[in-house]
């Protein structure tokens, strides 16, 4: 009956749904009494707070927005705490002491989320101690925190990479807790990527078995925009905005000669957004190689008859290749078991090794016709900036968050936007979660649409699903 509306009778439909709530840890959960004081932005100079300003508990902000409203089991709505000032609050200004740390590789708005903190707790909350951690999660035991105040910040943002530096590994989980509770520090700020989430979960776990007074929060870090649950994370537009510039360079670089071939490698180890979004963003790409979607270079319906058509069509041809993709292809020059200082493995080159394979492959086949293949790789180029505008605002709103989640006492969550809207969710759920390249929906759909590329089904494959269906 969805489909007899009378524009003249409106119907509202009743739907069955279900609903849960994901509440957030708080630390009046293990800590009995947890006395309240008034929020300090009530009377802070800079504010003038009406009634509508204060969020409470029951703001809530709902994951699911397009639902199939023919299947009852895409109804069931999953509600998180709305970040935001609350009246009140479990800490008073002088009593807060507060960490930052940043964790793992860089990322365009590192310095961004740090500077937005010290500002916000220093002139919202009127909180004066405040410590840099300097250099990933060894710092807390191997160095001495640096005090931070808002002159020392004030021109971070304008610079790429960290300040407090960062690094890999050296996450000793006994002596950061106990670094944490000899420095008294009670608001711990964790940026980092999916590893150091992990590293949050374990010092969160642990203060609370401690049962110590600390907020453990965590601000999501990956470029490649590949955490879970939330909209996005801090540096992907800026990252894609590069990218994009490789691109257009690339480009302009194959059309100048004959057979000209630009091949870009852009970063996503597990998930292709930054290339997928470099690609709709340029429209400059003839074939976007990501890590959810398999490849093949020789046969029919592979990567090389698809760049001999590009070529003998229009002269020129740039594919995009994402890190991870394909890597079941190279034959492996490491150690398959080789990993970094943390534990992750490491990966091998798809770009140089597609580069080379695309050079062999002409110098074979059109020995005598002329061919240019520039490779550009801009990794550590997009990795160094600065965040752009929209990523800026984005950290501050997020910064800002998180510490008005943890002077209310929540703890052992990440803040994140949901449909727009910043949230409090539980650090476990965000750091066991991957956020990939739904390759099922529209906007992979639109990939291939725009670029005009393959599936890349052996002919083989397909006959079989044939036969199948
Ligand atoms: P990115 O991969 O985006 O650069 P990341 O946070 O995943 O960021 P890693 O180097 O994997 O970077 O980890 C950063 C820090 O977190 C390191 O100090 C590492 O020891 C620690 N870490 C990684 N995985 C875990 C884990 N499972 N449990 C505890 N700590 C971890
Ligand atoms: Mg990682």
């Amino acid at each position: 009956n969805y489909s007899n509306r009378h524009i003249d009778e409106p119907q509202v439909v009743p739907l069955p749904s279900q609903q849960q709530i994901l509440s957030t840890p708080h630390l009046s959960d293990y800590i009995d009494p947890l006395p309240d004081s008034v929020n300090p932005l009530l009377h802070s100079r800079y504010f003038h707070p009406t009634e509508g300003f204060w969020l409470s508990d029951s703001d809530m902000v709902a994951q699911n927005i397009a639902v199939d409203i023919l299947d009852p089991s895409s109804h069931t709505q999953t509600f998180f705490h709305r970040a935001g000032p609350r009246y009140h609050v479990k800490f008073t200004s002088d009593e807060v002491r507060a960490a930052i740390v940043t964790c793992g590789g860089i990322c365009p708005g590192l310095n961004s989320v740090i500077r937005e903190i010290v500002d916000a707790l220093w002139y919202q909350y009127g909180v004066k101690q405040i410590y840099g951690i300097e250099g990933g999660y060894r710092g807390f035991y191997s160095s001495e925190p640096i005090p931070l105040d808002p002159r020392k910040v004030d021109h971070w943002h304008n610079y790429g990479g960290t300040k407090l530096g960062t690094s890999r590994g050296g996450f000793y989980l006994k002596k950061i807790v106990d670094a944490i509770e000899s420095q008294g520090f009670n608001q711990v700020y964790i940026i980092g990527g999916d590893g150091t989430m992990k590293g949050a979960v374990a010092i969160f776990e642990e203060v609370r078995k401690r049962k110590l007074k600390v907020c453990v929060v965590g601000l999501p870090k990956t470029v490649d925009n590949d955490v879970g649950i939330i909209d996005r994370s801090f540096g992907f537009q800026t990252a894609v905005e590069k990218a994009r510039e490789a691109v257009s360079a690339a480009h302009v670089e194959a059309e100048s000669t004959p057979n000209g071939l630009g091949l870009v490698k852009l970063m996503g180890r597990n998930a292709g957004h930054i290339a997928v979004h470099a690609t709709l963003g340029s429209r400059d790409v003839d074939c976007c190689l990501i890590p959810e979607v398999a490849f093949f270079m020789e046969g029919q319906g592979g990567l090389l008859d698809f760049v001999q058509q590009r070529l003998a069509e229009n002269g020129h041809c740039v594919l995009v290749v994402a890190e991870g993709a394909g890597q079941e292809l190279i034959k492996k020059s490491s150690s398959s078991s080789e990993k970094d200082m943390s534990g992750n493995p490491t990966f091998d080159d798809i770009g140089l090794w597609l580069g080379k394979t695309l050079k062999d492959w002409w110098k074979s086949k059109h020995p005598n016709e002329l061919f240019a293949l520039k490779y550009i790789d801009p990794t550590y180029m997009i990795r160094a900036v600065p965040s752009n505008a929209t990523d800026t605002a984005y950290c501050t709103l997020l910064s800002h968050s998180a510490l008005h989640g943890a002077m209310a006492g929540y703890t052992g969550f990440v803040a994140g936007p949901i449909n727009g809207r910043f949230c409090y969710i539980p650090l476990d759920l965000v750091a066991n979660s991957k956020h990939l390249v739904d390759v099922d929906n529209l906007t992979w759909a639109w990939v291939k649409s725009v670029n005009n590329q393959p599936d890349f089904i052996r002919k083989e494959q397909s006959e079989q699903e044939e036969c199948v269906q």
